[in-house]
């Protein structure tokens, strides 16, 4: 199996490249901020605890990310493998992941990071407000809490990987064709 976790910051581009490497590689594609996002346009119980902490770009705890993630990768047992994205986000949930995957015989291949200056960030983030609907790239505020909370619980995974050394970083600036072509260099390495 090819388990690949696409990493970076909010605004990375981490959707946008996962379809792109999903076709390439013909993986299973799990982004949890788009199963939560389902949930809640589906007004189910699991939606209504995420939205709360969502919509203050703050985490979702990790017992219930890790429980959901878990039933996920559970319904698509039979494929290549998968790609992660926007899980883990805590080292709680990294180890998690290790544990859970290693019950299935398999593990983690590479993490894969998408390196975006933070202004940029900020910029696509409002520009996908505009049209995407969300609210939490609609405002300045939770943009900043949801970069805040990446640099605090999530930037320290790359070491967590690095320790493995399964960790690759990617220059997240160009156009998306650009940005896959070296994607798709370095998962092959
Ligand atoms: P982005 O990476 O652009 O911020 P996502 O769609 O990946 O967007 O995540 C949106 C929100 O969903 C996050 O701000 C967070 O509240 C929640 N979320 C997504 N994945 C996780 C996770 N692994 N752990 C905790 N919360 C998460």
């Amino acid at each position: 199996m090819l388990n690949l976790i696409l990493f970076g910051p909010p605004g990375a581009g981490k959707g946008t490249q996962s379809d792109k490497i999903k076709e390439h590689f013909d993986l299973v594609h799990l982004s949890t901020g788009d199963i939560f996002r389902y949930n809640i346009k589906n007004n189910t119980e699991l939606g209504q605890t995420a939205k709360g902490y969502m919509d203050k770009g703050e985490l979702v705890p990790d017992a219930v990310t890790i429980k959901m993630l878990e039933s996920e990768v559970d319904k698509h047992r039979d494929g290549n493998g998968f790609i992660f994205d926007g899980f883990p986000r805590t080292v709680a949930q990294a180890e998690a992941l290790d544990k859970f995957l290693a019950t299935k015989q398999t593990e983690i291949s590479k993490m894969v990071a998408l390196e975006v200056e933070d202004e940029e960030l900020k910029q696509r983030l409002l520009e996908r407000g505009k049209t995407s609907g969300r609210p939490d790239d609609q405002d300045k505020n939770i943009i900043k809490n949801r970069i805040a909370e990446y640099n605090r619980k999530t930037a320290p995974l790359k070491t967590y990987y690095k320790n493995q050394n399964k960790f690759t970083a990617v220059d997240g600036m160009g156009t998306i064709d650009e940005i896959t072509e070296r994607l798709i260099t370095a998962i092959d390495q």
